[in-house]
């Protein structure tokens, strides 16, 4: 996943063409690579060294393909260098038990994009038309091309290790930025407290319950799908691939496009308030491999949005010094967090009812409660099983307060504070227990 500053690019015309002129040739560039690592007996070396093998082709390559010599270095390297890196995740991917197909070939609407590293650009944050900034890239096509790019969030242009300049499938141009950074240090786990962490379960009525007693919505998507139908069904009444159908396929890439940022959105902000505010979060680890192996249902769908969620949280656990750790999910939901006892319920059951001590609460506080107590124990904190079995439930029954944020409150909130009245906000205090 791409989780880098991404900007928008506003190329005019020609510009376009000399951006789509580069991508094409990468795109011809690797398929002419994958042909010849092909070429390469396996005992060769390994993968890597196949890869840099053919990489080193590329001065040779330039003399019969003089195409290449409008393109940066760095440019085609990395394209090059690129097809190492797909390796890789495939093999991670199959052992997930992933069912993915072999590195295909790449047809011209299927490559995307093209990275500078190091050298060939330069970001500048003022000269551009209407406040924009303007990104200088090098040997496009030939040319250095000076575009503008709209900057939504400051950064420094010192820090810039490598752009990626994509086309989406709407053929809107974008810069992803992969900045330099200075991880701060996360706290040793004796110096953090235990209300200072904080459990989540990752749930099906909400997407988190946490164990401060926030239930926070999932997002909702139902007038996204509406106008996804709309736009789907227009584009089928189209002649395949006129002028008409390449428009309106571009309409609905924009809405598929509308959807995922506005999910990740939501995403960035809820990791941004838990590691801002809690030294800890503990989260619940799935096998993803059991997962895609279930039957292909909407629990499915969920659980891929929680893996996306759990690696933003990390990303911003790394930002921001929060630990972020993974408990064990078995029986999280079933065991008492009062006793220890396993209390049996179907799905549909909301409540947590315990016969074995009378603790009684929401069926997924108990579950978050369960997280925070496993996460505790991971960092070493942990009170025993036993313990909390004298000290009795960490919560009273009756005055436990839960706190219901919608999705669109944490979306609208202005983080880190959020004012929106009528509404609760991440910020809300949450006072279970008190
Ligand atoms: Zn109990």
């Amino acid at each position: 996943m791409d989780i880098g500053p991404r900007f928008r690019l506003f190329p005019d015309g020609e510009q376009r063409e000399s951006l789509n002129w580069v991508r094409d040739t990468m795109r011809q560039l690797r398929n002419h690579a994958l042909y010849r690592l092909d070429n390469i007996p396996d005992d060769a070396g390994t993968v890597r060294q196949r890869v840099m093998m053919v990489r080193d082709e590329l001065p040779d390559l330039k003399h019969w393909w003089t195409a290449l010599d409008n393109v940066y270095s760095t440019v085609s390297q990395h394209t090059v260098e690129q097809i190492h890196h797909d390796i890789t995740n495939l093999g991670k991917q199959k052992a997930k038990g992933f069912n993915v197909g072999e590195l295909n070939w790449k047809k011209p609407r299927e490559f995307k994009s093209f990275t500078y590293r190091q050298r060939g650009f330069e970001l500048d944050k003022k000269s551009g038309p209407r406040d924009r900034g303007l990104l200088t890239l090098k040997k496009v096509r030939g040319e250095t091309l000076d575009i503008p790019i709209k900057l939504h969030q400051d950064i420094n242009p010192d820090d810039i290790k490598h752009v990626t300049v994509k086309r989406e499938a709407s053929g809107a141009w974008y810069a992803a930025f992969t900045i330099e950074q200075e991880t701060p240090e996360k706290p040793e786990p004796d110096e953090i407290a235990a209300d200072g962490t904080v459990g989540l379960d990752l749930g099906i009525l909400n997407f988190v319950f946490d164990s401060d007693g926030r239930a926070i919505n999932w997002l909702d998507f139902s007038t996204d799908r509406e106008r996804l139908e709309r736009e789907q069904r227009a584009l089928s009444r189209k002649r395949y691939e006129s002028r008409n159908w390449e428009k309106q396929r571009e309409t609905v890439a924009q809405v598929h496009l509308d959807m995922r940022n506005k999910k990740r959105d939501y995403y960035h902000k809820l990791a941004h308030f838990y590691t801002t505010n809690y030294d800890a979060v503990f989260v619940e680890d799935f096998n993803i491999r059991d997962l895609f192996e279930g039957p292909a249902n909407a629990r499915n769908k969920q659980e891929v949005a929680w893996g996306d969620f759990k690696d933003i949280l990390d990303y911003h656990g790394e930002k921001n010094a929060c630990h972020v750790v993974e408990v064990p999910a078995y029986n999280t939901t079933k065991e008492c967090h009062a006793c220890g006892v396993e209390v049996e319920k179907p799905l549909w059951a909301r409540e947590h009812s315990c016969p074995s001590c009378g603790f009684e609460t929401d069926r997924d506080y108990n579950a978050a409660l369960n997280v925070k107590r496993r996460g505790l124990q991971r960092l070493g904190l942990g009170q025993s099983e036993a313990a909390s079995v004298e000290t009795g439930p960490a919560v009273e029954t009756d005055d436990t307060r839960f706190v219901e944020v919608s999705a669109r409150s944490v979306v609208e909130a202005e983080i880190p504070h959020g004012e929106n009245p009528g509404s609760p906000t991440l910020n809300e205090p949450a006072v279970a227990g008190k």
